[in-house]
């Protein structure tokens, strides 16, 4: 072969190469993103060279072009998805992402997104359509069929081998979280679809006081034990403002049944679950429906995973829900927004149930710089590095902790409404107390995974117009917090138990 020679048919694949231009951009942007390893990249580019010559065995020009800007527009559009998640989120799609697009209205939706939106989306927009467009126009300008023609057994060959090496990689592929986390949301859907729900639930012969206005909010904890709130007498000062408050009722002995979210919050927020049917139609949010409150779900946790599912499935009967997390690592001030949204609505009835991120692994993600308080050596029996930081972070988000539940408290307090805030963690958590390691492991089930705070804030008004609480001291399981809740907004239904209800008068031993 001539020099000349040569170099034309180097050009002639450079020209060609161009059309690549689409494929490169997004590889790049996943290298800088994502940090995928240089094998991954190298043979996710082998492929598409491969591919793209592979399309030009297409003999009818015009299926060829409507092929070609269909798979590329594709290609082009799921992956800048995914890269401009990857810079909202700092995480990959995930199916909790595509609850969130697609089972929350439009608006939601849109406030959702615009509270996340960086510039650095549209420069990524840009760079894409110009790269889609540039990539499109070379490779229609190319001719290469002869040349390809002579190779197809071993295009063939080499695509299949490809194929394989890269399925097993998928993971670091671009654009396919996106198409796998819709697959995992659709059958996620249909387990969804199989349960009928019913908007009130099953709930028989309701009482309540319709004429009686009232603002409710019950807020969910996270891997929050009580032995490191100083409200219940923890040394350090972790509850600064709880401690101040007014009109707060603090609860001594309260115990969760179950030291994992799921089961804890299966017991906890549904009245009767021996069958899936009854689970799913006892939930406190369906009691709220049936007294004519106005319900509200507002949520920091993903919606979609194996440790959220259920409570989400649960959260479909609230008349508005909330999702404001899509990666575990958004703090969870988040919900702020969402909750001056709810409490600004003109209802005379409104039950607002929170669920927070909590104090939950990993515990540094879980507080803003502002509050890294805590970074003495802890009070702790195991003496090592690893427990006195993890104890110092725990003890961070405790605090912060504090702060949320207090500026929700605020909030409902400022319209001056009759109100309450019952506030309560899912379980507790072991951080290097009795055991040496920080978990909430139930087969380990020690007493500070069982201990949890439960905590009634209740409004001038509402104190004005109730009985005083006396049963503070007393022990109770959360399992039992329906009643408890009915007692508190006075609802009554046949399988209400008033021995079952911590504030209740007649209320006097454990259950
Ligand atoms: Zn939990």
């Amino acid at each position: 072969m001539g020099t000349l020679k040569f170099i034309l048919f180097i050009k002639k694949y450079l020209i060609h190469l161009t059309g690549l231009i689409l494929p490169l951009f997004t590889l790049l942007s996943a290298q800088l993103l994502y940090n995928f390893s240089k094998r991954a990249i190298l043979i996710y580019f082998i492929v598409i060279i491969i591919v793209t010559y592979t399309l030009q065995l297409i003999r009818d020009k015009k299926f060829f072009i409507i092929y070609l800007f269909f798979t590329s527009f594709l290609i082009s559009l799921s992956s800048f998805i995914e890269i401009s998640h990857f810079i909202i989120f700092k995480d990959a799609i995930s199916e909790s992402t595509i609850y969130i697009v697609l089972e929350t209205n439009i608006s939601e939706f849109s406030e959702f997104f615009s509270s996340y939106f960086r510039d650095s989306v549209l420069v990524f927009a840009l760079l894409h359509i110009i790269s889609f467009t540039v990539g499109i126009y070379y490779s229609l300008k190319t001719n290469t069929i002869q040349i390809i023609k002579k190779s197809i057994p071993l295009i063939i060959v080499l695509f299949l081998l490809l194929f394989s090496i890269t399925y097993k990689l998928r993971s670091d592929f671009l654009p396919y979280t996106i198409y796998s986390s819709s697959i995992t949301y659709l059958q996620q859907r249909e387990a969804f679809n199989d349960i009928e729900i019913l908007k009130n639930g099953n709930f028989k012969n309701i009482e309540y006081k319709e004429e009686k206005e009232e603002i409710c909010v019950v807020i969910i904890g996270e891997s929050t034990t009580r032995n490191h709130m100083s409200l219940y007498k923890y040394y350090r000062d972790t509850n600064p403002l709880l401690s101040k408050k007014s009109g707060l009722t603090v609860f001594k002995n309260v115990k969760t049944p179950h030291t994992h979210t799921i089961p804890a919050l299966e017991d906890v927020l549904v009245l009767d679950n021996s069958n899936i049917s009854n689970k799913y139609n006892s939930t406190l949010i369906q009691l709220m429906n049936s007294a004519n409150y106005k319900t509200y779900f507002i949520s920091n946790q993903k919606p979609i995973g194996i440790y959220e599912t259920s409570i989400t499935l649960m959260s479909k009967t609230s008349d508005k829900s909330y999702f404001t997390a899509i990666s575990d690592t958004k703090l969870y001030e988040v919900i702020l927004k969402p909750l001056d949204r709810v409490l600004a609505e003109k209802e005379k009835r409104k039950f607002i149930l929170i669920h927070l991120m909590g104090t939950h692994l990993q515990y540094s993600k879980r507080y803003p710089t502002k509050f890294n308080i805590f970074k003495n050596i802890p009070r702790t029996k195991y003496k090592h590095e690893t427990a006195y930081s993890t104890i110092n972070q725990y003890d961070n988000a405790v605090l912060y902790n504090d702060f949320i539940i207090n500026t929700i408290i605020e909030k409902v307090n400022n319209y001056d409404s009759n109100s309450y805030v019952l506030y309560f963690s899912d379980h507790g958590e072991d951080v290097y107390e009795t055991i040496d390691e920080a978990c909430h492991t139930e087969s380990k089930g020690t007493a500070p995974m069982y201990n949890i705070p439960f905590i009634i804030w209740q409004s001038k008004k509402y104190i004005n117009n109730h009985k005083s609480i006396k049963n503070k001291e007393l022990p109770y399981n959360s399992k039992y917090l329906i009643h408890t809740i009915a007692d508190l907004s006075q609802i009554k239904f046949t399988k209400f138990d008033k021995n079952k209800s911590i504030i209740n008068q007649d209320y006097e031993k454990s259950n």
